[in-house]
């Protein structure tokens, strides 16, 4: 069974153009191999640019196709899902990292009212927004079997919209608290996703991000972290600096060891300077020695170990 999944994903993957793909923060092409497949097997060529230090994947589906690879095939390629039933909601523990992610957003922001999420899943966090009081709330969500699943079982009937932000015709209001949980690691184009956000939110409003922290601890899940689905591989130091680059400033940073995801990495951001929580420089490792430090000590099985022999490009 696993190997015909892996067959049938490996034909879903033949379906697209796969392109040479520029850094996804600065343009550059200019990089270096860090790894050359992903967990897949896929050629995705995991890099680091040598102008501004992002790790990208240098080779991924073009990017005019992800619309159709997000509609249709994602889900199935990233956890094996045909269709979204009970089962996987309770496998999946959305309800409950929503409540937690609602407690963390809660205590560091305090009140919000108009909640934008781009790709909100099974819609649990706009649910737990509404019950919370919040007046107005809009989920973007591409794939059909979630947006499905927002409108038919969270209640989110007119407040979910199946397109990208840069689809979608207008925005119903303006948000004060925009969320992107394990979203903006998937974008083409993370730095106009920013500006686009920029120019939607309320000057006075918080951003929250979460993605998977490059420089965390992905020991328990060996490789998973890489597959072309993260077109970018974050830090806390990158994120900041993009973030930054497109006018927001950094107040707070968290960090989940257990709970939501491995090495899951929460930052809050908002247009307006305050006082808050600076993100520090990073010290020691650059992400490139700290990938191919830890590539090894990542593997979770023998399997996993030859596999790395094989995909690590030491240079
Ligand atoms: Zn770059």
């Amino acid at each position: 069974m696993k190997l015909w999944t892996h067959i049938r994903r490996l034909r879903m993957a033949r379906r697209y153009r796969w392109v040479a793909v520029p850094c996804p923060g600065c343009g550059s092409d200019d990089r270096n191999p860090l790894v050359s497949r992903d967990r897949f097997g896929l050629k995705s060529l995991i890099s680091q640019c040598n102008s501004c230090g992002l790790v990208y994947t240098a080779r991924n589906i073009d990017s005019q196709q992800l619309d159709d690879f997000y509609k249709n095939h994602y889900r199935f390629f990233y956890e094996s899902v045909i269709r979204v039933d009970d089962s996987y909601v309770y496998r999946s523990a959305d309800a409950l990292k929503a409540a937690y992610r609602m407690a963390r957003v809660q205590e560091t922001l305090g009140d919000f009212s108009r909640v934008l999420e781009l790709g909100c899943g099974l819609g649990f966090f706009l649910r737990e927004a509404k019950a919370r009081g919040c007046r107005e709330v809009l989920g973007l969500e591409p794939g059909e079997a979630f947006h499905a699943y927002c409108v038919q079982q969270n209640g989110l009937n007119g407040q979910v919209e199946a397109c990208s932000y840069e689809t979608l015709q207008a925005l119903p209001f303006r948000p004060d608290l925009v969320v992107l949980f394990h979203v903006l690691e998937h974008m083409p184009n993370p730095g106009g996703c920013l500006d686009w956000i920029r120019a939607h939110m309320d000057p006075e409003g918080s951003l929250v991000l979460e993605v998977p922290d490059l420089m965390g601890d992905w020991s328990d899940v060996g490789l998973g972290n890489f597959h072309f689905g993260h077109r970018t591989y974050f830090s806390s130091h990158s994120l900041s600096h993009l973030l930054k680059k497109h006018g927001f400033h950094v107040f707070a940073k968290q960090t989940d060891h257990v709970g939501i995801y491995p090495g899951n990495l929460r930052i809050f951001a908002r247009l307006r300077e305050s006082e808050g929580v600076e993100v520090p420089e990073e010290a020691g490792l650059t992400p490139a020695q700290w990938v191919m430090e830890c590539l090894e000590t990542w593997a979770s099985s023998r399997w996993d170990r030859r596999i790395i022999k094989t995909i690590a490009c030491r240079t």
